[in-house]
């Protein structure tokens, strides 16, 4: 067979086969193993290698996209010094992931603008990073889409879906609900993730505020009650950021 007919083949096969990097990189990496007296298990070694990375890459693009995390949000962006030292030590701790299989939840607590959402945000995208499935949504948006589901008999299958990502990212629980149905889903949603898969939560209300959100002391109890059973709270009472940052503005000369 005729070196240009080969080189045809094997790209239809890599395309046929979906292997992307084995398409791009079979004929460099073939020179660079002759050149360099590679064996041929090991020139087949790296193009699985490359397409490994490659699948990899693409499905955190993809894992990230889906995961509606606000993506400027991130480590880089967030300055963790001012963080009380021990949330500091915490989120050292929560960075490797491991607490996802545990199934434990992550609960920050401060005033606004302390920068709660900034910060499990930035948790979120290391997590997804690391190969972690997550999804992000604000509380009343997911009430929300919970009640339309529930509406339309699909509240289980939306479970169920929920229940695929490793993280949860709940932001601002403080939401006051006034309707019976958006209390109950999202108690539902809650008691559904128990101990299957992590919840992250933000809120400018401590516990002993919790009332108003779920209005009855029995469902307050019992929400709290699954949330804390495992789970690590971050209490980020520190100066809002952006009274901060203003107040340096005005203090610069
Ligand atoms: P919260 O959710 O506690 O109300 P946010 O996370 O929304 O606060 O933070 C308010 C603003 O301040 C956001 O624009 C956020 O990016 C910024 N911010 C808060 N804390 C920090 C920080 N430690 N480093 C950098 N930016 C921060
Ligand atoms: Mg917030």
């Amino acid at each position: 067979m005729s070196s240009s007919t080969v080189e045809r083949q094997i790209e239809l096969y890599a395309k046929e086969l979906r292997l992307p990097a084995v398409r791009e990189s079979y004929s460099d990496e073939a020179h660079h193993a002759q050149a360099e007296g590679a064996s041929y298990p090991e020139y087949l070694l790296e193009l699985l290698r490359l397409e490994s990375d490659h699948r990899c890459q693409s499905r955190t693009q993809r894992w990230l996209r889906e995961s509606r995390l606000p993506l400027e949000k991130n480590l880089e962006t967030f300055d963790l010094k001012r963080l009380p030292s021990k949330v500091m030590h915490q989120v050292r701790a929560l960075k490797d992931g491991s607490f996802l299989e545990r199934k434990e939840n992550v609960l920050a607590f401060g005033n606004p603008g302390s920068g709660k959402t900034h910060l499990l945000c930035a948790l979120g995208q290391e997590l997804v990073l690391q190969g972690y499935k997550v999804y992000f949504t604000k509380c009343s948006l997911l009430v929300e889409e919970l009640l339309r589901d529930k509406k339309a008999l699909k509240l289980d299958r939306k479970l169920k879906k929920l229940a695929k990502c490793d993280a949860l990212i709940i932001d601002d629980i403080g939401y006051v609900h006034h309707d019976r149905d958006e209390i109950e889903v999202l108690f539902t949603l809650l008691a559904h993730r128990y101990e299957r898969g992590s919840v992250m939560i933000t809120s400018n209300l401590p516990f002993s505020k919790w009332e108003c959100i779920f209005k009855d002391p029995m469902t307050t109890a019992a929400a709290i009650d699954r949330l804390v059973h495992h789970s690590v709270i971050l209490e980020i009472n520190c100066e809002s950021y952006r009274v901060e940052q203003a107040r340096r503005r005005s203090a610069a000369p």
